[in-house]
């Protein structure tokens, strides 16, 4: 290479500098548009800054406009490709919400990267966006009671899903409601969430949650309709009654008695409920026969929050399906519908012979909410290999235990 053209590649360098500097440099207000909203029911838009002026055309009411410069009175607005001026009266500032998408975003005094910096904004900060500058926006960020500017490459319009290895706490929904898109019940329905979901719950803003289902799909419940998962059972006084004992035996199968039958499915469902912080006590923990009273008793005395009667029914060789019983509807109907519900959640095995009233001694004598529940006739061959499979017990105790877990949701 030349030295005359080594020359001259640094005097365009320098010319390309010089524009570059010029244009950080430029005032801040230069270029400065923001929107509004018309307020008159039919504005006229002029062909200069006044009434003298003719009609160029009209914006109704509500409408949002562009305006690119003031003069005393009279703004220049853009609106589609409609171009010209309104009288400032009958216009309001339209703002929108922005959240910070950056880990963080300087908040600057000016539309320029050398100009003073008034904050550090953390990752999905709100922010008032009054206005723009090409590629600067004017805001207000409440959080901190600050106006000024900020580069728009680093503002989304919904909050964003943070990806650090943070392992999030679970979440857990304690009634049905909609999952939407932002942090408000101005934002859009992302989909209907029933009751007992359990979420990550990977952020916050204004009382909203930002959660993540199992299947990845992410956003916003409000905060009070969502509660630890891990409080939900604990401290809960759970009674287990087995059913039957002893010499009586219960229903007779032909390969089982109900007595062994109903132990096995206690004796299953006590640890996991343990786990989960409940405190558990059983009727019986071993094949010993117990009257009707003592169990309901049993109930009374330790202020059980549950009573749980487990059974296998009996009637004759073709009888089929599942069923809970409660006494009182006030006192035990909410707990018996949640256990049938929880227990269909996990297994379909039997028909769903649905929640009925029943006259038993240890739901009618028990001052606490109590249920009693059939898991499947024993008379019938065919659905006592059903409900003494493995399969069939691990799935009725997971479904006793979301019963009661969602019963307790809102207790
Ligand atoms: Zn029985």
């Amino acid at each position: 290479m030349k030295l005359a053209s080594l020359f001259k590649s640094f005097l365009c360098f320098l010319v390309l500098f010089s524009l570059f500097m010029a244009y950080e440099g430029k005032p801040a207000e230069a270029a400065y548009s923001y929107q509004a909203k018309v307020t008159a029911s039919n504005l006229n838009v002029r062909s200069g800054a006044g009434t003298g002026y003719s009609t160029v055309g009209s914006v109704s009411q509500g409408k949002i406009v562009t305006v690119v410069a003031q003069k005393t009175g009279w703004s220049q607005i853009a609106y589609g490709t409609l171009k010209g001026w309104v009288s400032s009266q009958y216009l309001t500032l339209s703002t929108w919400t922005g959240y910070v998408n950056a880990t963080s975003l300087t908040l600057r005094q000016s539309a320029s990267l050398t100009s003073a910096s008034l904050a550090v904004l953390p990752r999905n900060t709100a922010l008032t966006v009054q206005g723009s500058d090409s590629t600067w926006l004017k805001v207000y960020v409440p959080s901190k009671k600050l106006y000024g500017w900020v580069s728009s490459s680093y503002v989304s319009k919904s909050p964003v899903a943070t990806t650090s290895s943070v392992v999030y706490p679970q979440v857990v929904l304690k009634q049905s409601t909609s999952m939407r898109k932002g942090p408000g019940t101005g934002y859009a329905i992302l989909s209907n969430e029933t009751v007992g979901t359990t979420y990550s719950k990977i952020g916050e803003s204004n009382g909203w949650f930002q959660v993540k289902k199992s299947n990845g799909v992410t956003g916003w419940i409000l905060g009070t309709l969502l509660r630890d998962p891990a409080t939900v059972l604990k401290g809960k006084i759970i009674v287990l009654d087995a059913g039957h004992g002893g010499y009586d035996v219960g229903a007779v199968g032909r390969l089982y008695y109900e007595k062994n039958l109903t132990l096995k499915t206690v004796l299953q469902l006590t640890p996991i409920l343990q786990k989960a912080g409940a405190k558990v006590v059983l009727t019986r923990s071993s094949d010993v026969y117990q009257t009707l009273a003592y169990r309901a008793s049993i109930s009374n005395t330790n202020l059980a929050n549950a009573f749980i009667s487990v059974h296998y029914n009996s009637l004759n060789s073709t009888s089929t399906g599942l069923m809970t019983f409660y006494y009182s509807s006030s006192k035990d109907q909410a707990l018996a519908t949640s256990l049938q519900k929880g227990i269909r959640s996990k297994t379909t095995a039997l028909p769903d012979k649905g929640v009925k009233f029943g006259d038993y001694h240890v739901l009618r004598e028990n001052k606490r909410p109590a249920a009693l529940i059939e898991l499947g006739f024993l008379s019938n061959p065919t659905e006592e290999k059903v409900i003494s499979s493995s399969t069939f017990q691990t799935n009725a105790v997971n479904g006793i235990y979301t019963g009661l877990f969602n019963y307790f949701l809102t207790r």
